[in-house]
């Protein structure tokens, strides 16, 4: 399937809630969510009706896959990958979503939403442990050092994410040295270090994908 390229607000208002997928606007008036905006084609006036487990189910791994930028055939790759390691699915998906180097490349800040970290990355301007890597699903380990290439340091993305969001800090897995514009993936994260979608509810993914 074709990756889809309409207006991204209108994936955050199908799951009526915020996927922060277009950077400072996210965190503006300007986002629809904010203004209560309706799922699309849905009568604002019209009570909300009952969801069956599947549509449950179906929800949740679309909001996570959007999250994540991602489309499905790549995302079911990625969860036959979670089933096969030891410990509990849900959260090896987790773990696996959060290794893209698309991902890692926001979370360092050097990006304002994953949809430009994937962009940055597919131009060529990222280095891991000093080599150029251009794939965004690249699986990053623990003590691999993510940096921008030394010809890419003027970007005026990379300096203007570093400056608006470099200062909130990164999640603690994570080590940012922003004048060097690079940092390092210290370890794989647990579950609950991921905060920011604590109320993801990664079982239901599970079941889904287990009918
Ligand atoms: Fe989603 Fe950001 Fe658009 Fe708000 S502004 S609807 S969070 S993409």
């Amino acid at each position: 399937m074709a990756r889809y390229t309409g207006p991204v607000c209108r994936l955050c208002r199908a799951e009526q809630k915020k996927l922060m997928l277009k950077g400072d606007r996210c965190k503006s008036d300007k986002c629809p969510i904010n203004k209560k905006r309706p799922a699309p084609g849905k009568d604002p006036k019209a009570r909300p009706g009952k969801r069956s487990d599947y549509g449950l189910q179906l929800r949740e791994k679309q909001k996570l896959k959007r999250i994540y930028g991602m489309q499905e055939k790549q995302f079911s790759l990625f969860f036959d990958r979670a089933l096969r390691m030891t410990g509990i699915t849900g959260e090896n998906l987790f773990v696996l979503l959060e290794r893209r180097l698309d991902n890692v490349v926001y979370r360092l800040r050097f990006a304002v939403s994953r949809s430009q970290a994937r962009q940055i990355v597919l131009h060529g301007h990222i280095t891991v442990n000093g080599k150029g890597v251009n794939i965004p699903s690249y699986l990053v380990r623990p003590d691999d050092v993510i940096g921008i290439k030394e010809p890419s340091k003027n970007l005026v993305v990379v300096k203007e994410a570093l400056k608006e969001f470099g200062k909130s800090g990164v999640m603690p897995w994570l080590q940012l040295d922003p004048d060097g514009m690079k940092g390092k993936f210290l370890a794989a994260p647990r579950r609950s270090d991921i905060t920011d979608l604590a109320d993801v509810k990664e079982q239901m993914i599970v079941e889904l994908y287990s009918k």
